[in-house]
């Protein structure tokens, strides 16, 4: 059984993070840097790095951080097939990424670095698409932060705090 509390916590801090740095209190990078700090985090107890990135994962890019519009393609890195990339860390690290999840565009410029296979990224597109046909949020961005935390209501809290 792993722990969902872990995520939970983390993904409060991803909210105010991600907070900040659209009202351009918080630079990219350091946002960046505190998100995927958060994904990390989790490994202190036994918890999983989607829930730590649930308030941004379905909307946002782990490269560039732009918000994607709803129905845009969102690919999770986790969705590669196996005998194609194995090493998420590696890839998550080499590329400074976030979080998992690449906007089209992104996801074509990662895929470069690691195969010069002729179209190679569109075909990988194609499979995610694919194998997630019937769960199109899957792979499409749902164009807005989630209205709750893993499924829990969020705290009300004066306005300094979120
Ligand atoms: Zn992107």
């Amino acid at each position: 059984m792993s722990c969902h509390d872990i995520g939970r916590g983390m993904n409060d801090i991803v909210k105010l993070v991600i907070s900040l740095y659209d009202r351009e209190q918080i630079g990219k990078e350091p946002a960046m840097r505190i998100i995927a700090a958060c994904g990390d985090a989790v490994n202190w107890c036994d918890g999983n790095t989607s829930e730590a990135w649930d308030f941004v994962r379905r909307c946002r890019c782990g490269k560039c951080l732009k918000m994607i519009p709803e129905g845009q393609e969102l690919f999770s890195l986790w969705d590669l097939p196996r005998d194609f990339i194995h090493e998420h860390p590696r890839i998550m690290e080499e590329n400074k990424l976030a979080f998992d999840c690449l906007c089209g565009e992104c996801f074509d410029e990662v895929i470069a670095g690691y195969n010069d296979e002729e179209n190679i990224a569109e075909s990988l597109k194609s499979g995610i698409r694919e194998d997630y046909k019937g769960d199109k949020d899957r792979y499409q961005s749902e164009g807005s932060y989630p209205n709750n935390n893993n499924g829990c209501s969020w705290p009300d809290r004066p306005e300094w705090y979120e």
